[in-house]
């Protein structure tokens, strides 16, 4: 039976984040024509870093950036171990070291640690190279159903028309309040979590021989590190604000750096050798406030030729990492289940047609998100302890020991995130092959 096609639509993408560019790729190769607008004229040098899991690894490769992601230049090494420490370093991790080396195996692909201007910079680069137009300095002002398509309208009146409209806006998505406006739903502000992240970049502790992420629990606040691209890392101090602190990827200026890493350090006395070590090495650096937002039922993810995905649909903190993963394992989906489009087709993509396959997109991805934000969230707790009763730190890290210990469990998380969206066992060995062919 041939699988039915339409005519090759146009859809406009808002956002130049992560979901966006790789949506726009993965709907080029299906024959649509994406057109990417992002707000911020010069995407130059923003946040610190992003872990890809095999979820995500698996998506970019087919959107073709696997292999820049992992190879480079600078090249990414496959992060092979995950170990907790208390803040002095003692131990707390079980069977942790092998378990990241596994994935590759068990999944077929890594985690990857690269730094966030790097993957975007790549994704942006990618869409222009594949004919994917990506207007900067374009921010969604509205959008509205004119005849058979929409029309989105820049804040400065420059206006682009096509067939759906896709939003990938992230937190404060614009896109979605419209669409919300038009179903006659109230419109929330993003929660603010009580958490903040300060973090930097910084070149890998001589210590840290394996390529890894680790975590190093304090009474009240955590330092998370990931190794990066050639000999660099990420750390992130996690802690509790109680005043809402914005969430801006804008980093700390050079001539205010050193002030920076010194307020760091002196949150991180007694603190073991290396995460010194890394913040005082920072050259890169920035606080962010963790906001995001109760799930959004199934019917509020779409409205007519409008749907949103990523971040725009369920913002969550980066407690388990998965925020950007979801966001490409959302744009997978949605590529997959639009039609293919041919230059032969007498069918366009009719306004009943597209909201079916929203519904069914946001039915599938619903749940699953939503557990993932309120995984994050609770996994934030352990990380940030609010709880000042004597021994709360204590149990803290008795219930870290117990999930070591409990392989089981820890598999059938991963298996849930990472057998997502699709099994792709030999995918980075098949990768690596070629690479050296
Ligand atoms: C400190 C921190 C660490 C994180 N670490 C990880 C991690 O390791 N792994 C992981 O998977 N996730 C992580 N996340 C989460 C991850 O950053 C997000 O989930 C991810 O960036 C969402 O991707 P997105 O494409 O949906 O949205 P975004 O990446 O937020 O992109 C949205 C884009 O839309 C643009 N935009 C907004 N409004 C408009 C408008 N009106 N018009 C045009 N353009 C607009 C924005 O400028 C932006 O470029 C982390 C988050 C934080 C805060």
């Amino acid at each position: 039976m041939d699988t039915p096609t339409v005519k090759p639509a146009r859809v406009v993408i808002v956002g130049a984040g992560i979901a966006g560019p790789t949506l726009a790729l993965l709907l080029k190769q299906k024959g649509y024509f994406p057109v990417v607008v992002e707000k911020v004229r010069d995407m130059g040098n923003v946040g610190i870093a992003l872990s890809i899991h095999p979820n995500g690894m698996k998506v970019l490769n087919r959107a073709g950036l696997a292999l820049d992601v992992v190879n480079g230049p600078p090249s990414s090494p496959p992060t092979l171990a995950w170990d907790d420490y208390t803040n002095t370093g003692e131990f707390l991790g079980g069977p942790a070291s092998s378990l990241l080396a596994g994935f590759i195996d068990r999944y077929g692909w890594p985690v990857i640690g690269v730094t966030r201007t790097r993957l975007q910079t790549l994704l942006i680069d990618k869409c222009r190279q594949s004919g994917i137009p990506v207007h900067t300095g374009w921010r969604l002002a509205s959008w509205d159903e004119v005849g058979d398509g929409i029309v989105a309208r820049a804040e400065d009146g420059r206006e682009l028309h096509a067939d759906f409209i896709v939003g990938t806006d992230g937190l404060r998505s614009r896109t979605r309040e419209i669409l919300l406006q038009k179903r006659g739903v109230e419109v929330q502000e993003p929660m603010f979590t009580g958490i903040v992240v300060r973090g930097g970049q910084t070149p890998t502790p001589a210590a840290f021989d394996t390529p890894a992420i680790r975590i190093y629990y304090g009474a009240t606040t955590t330092v998370i590190s990931h190794t990066l691209e050639d000999g660099m890392s990420v750390w992130g101090l996690n802690y509790f604000e109680k005043t809402p602190v914005k969430e801006s990827w804008s980093t700390v200026l050079a001539e205010d750096l050193q002030k920076e890493i010194d307020l760091t350090l002196e949150k991180l006395e007694g603190w073991a050798k290396p995460v010194r070590e890394m913040v005082s090495k920072t050259t890169k650096m920035m606080s962010i406030g963790l906001y995001d937002r109760p799930e959004l039922p199934v019917e509020q993810w779409y409205y007519g030729r409008g749907i949103v995905v990523g971040d725009a649909a369920h913002p969550t903190t980066p407690h388990v990492g998965q925020g950007a993963n979801q966001g490409l394992v959302d744009a997978w989906h949605l590529s997959q289940l639009l039609p293919s489009c041919d230059e032969q087709s007498a069918k366009s993509l009719d306004r009943a047609e597209l909201e079916t396959i929203f519904h069914n997109l946001a039915a599938v991805r619903q749940g699953p998100t939503a557990m993932i934000v309120e995984r994050s969230r609770e996994q934030g707790k352990l990380r940030v302890v609010t709880d000042k009763s004597p021994g709360a730190k204590e149990r803290r890290d008795d219930l870290i020991r117990s999930f070591w210990r409990d392989q089981d469990t820890f598999n059938q998380i991963h298996d849930m995130l990472y057998n997502e969206p699709f099994e792709d066992k030999e995918g980075f060995a098949k990768m690596m092959r070629q690479r050296q062919e």
